[in-house]
């Protein structure tokens, strides 16, 4: 019986390389994001590509009950969508930092609550939730990202004991620097810092990191964390948090 799988964040980068590669193992893959033109190649790969933003409870209701009409159960949830906002902690605006917690912390809650019954259910299921090695080790202007991950890391560790009665795995995954468009997008948020501002010593160095890490050569590629996931979930007792990248 092929597992059926959720992904979020499933149009690009990670989640889009571990879509892909689970698809090919032949997993019934639910590839979920907003951006439904990046996820043709899923579909013709043989996956499902599904309209979904994590923010929307109608999206996720809707979606988790389709797959369970369609398929009967949920065996693996991916909870991957995320995203950073960069810049000095006494500088971001507290909207911006409360969507990162939105996307990041909360929609994967909000997933979780509607697929946890179903797997509670049948008494069986895999969540992995992608955390980061921010989720451990932090950086000066990237607080609230940092911070949004070291959340996931606390609350993926009370999930898994509160779940373990019902068979129901709990991984966190820590990816370090993956090449993918993330990387370009906390170059763009930190640019305002780029000169002439309280903040420019610490953006040379923070940018100069990012780039040693990533852009110049140093990020691993996305098929990393996709193998690290396809390991996962031939692991009978998975490990509680896998760092790869
Ligand atoms: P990408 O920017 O390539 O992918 C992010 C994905 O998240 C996209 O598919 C995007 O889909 C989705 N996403 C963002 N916001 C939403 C939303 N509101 N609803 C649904 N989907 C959303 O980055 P990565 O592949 O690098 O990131 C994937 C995960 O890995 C993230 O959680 C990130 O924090 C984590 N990570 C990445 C690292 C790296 O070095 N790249 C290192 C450590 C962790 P769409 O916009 O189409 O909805």
């Amino acid at each position: 019986m092929n597992k059926v799988i959720l992904i979020t964040g499933a149009s690009s980068g990670i989640g889009k390389a571990g879509a892909l590669k689970l698809i090919q193992e032949g997993y019934t893959v639910y590839a979920g994001a907003r951006r439904m033109d990046r996820m043709q190649d899923l579909k013709d790969a043989g996956g499902f590509p599904v309209r979904l933003d994590v923010t929307s409870s109608e999206d996720i209701k809707s979606v988790v009950d389709n797959i369970i009409a369609k398929e009967g159960r949920i065996d693996v949830l991916w909870n991957n969508a995320g995203f950073g906002c960069y810049g000095a902690i006494d500088d971001v605006p507290l909207d911006d930092a409360r969507r990162v917690f939105e996307v990041n912390l909360f929609s994967m809650a909000a997933l979780i609550q509607m697929v946890v019954p179903h797997m509670r259910k049948v008494k069986s299921g895999t969540i992995i939730n992608t955390s980061s090695m921010g989720g451990k080790v932090y950086v000066p202007l990237g607080g609230w990202y940092h911070g949004s991950k070291h959340a996931i890391e606390g609350f993926s560790d009370c999930l898994r004991l509160e779940l373990k009665q019902f068979n129901i795995k709990v991984v966190i995954l820590e990816p370090g620097a993956i090449g993918t468009e993330f990387n370009t997008v906390v170059e763009e948020g930190l640019k305002k810092y780029s000169d002439k501002s309280a903040y420019t010593g610490l953006y040379k160095k923070i940018v100069g990191n990012i780039r040693r890490g990533t852009t110049e050569g140093g990020a691993s590629h996305p098929s990393v964390i996709a193998d690290t996931v396809s390991k996962i979930l031939k692991t009978k007792k998975p490990k509680t948090r896998y760092a790869a990248g």
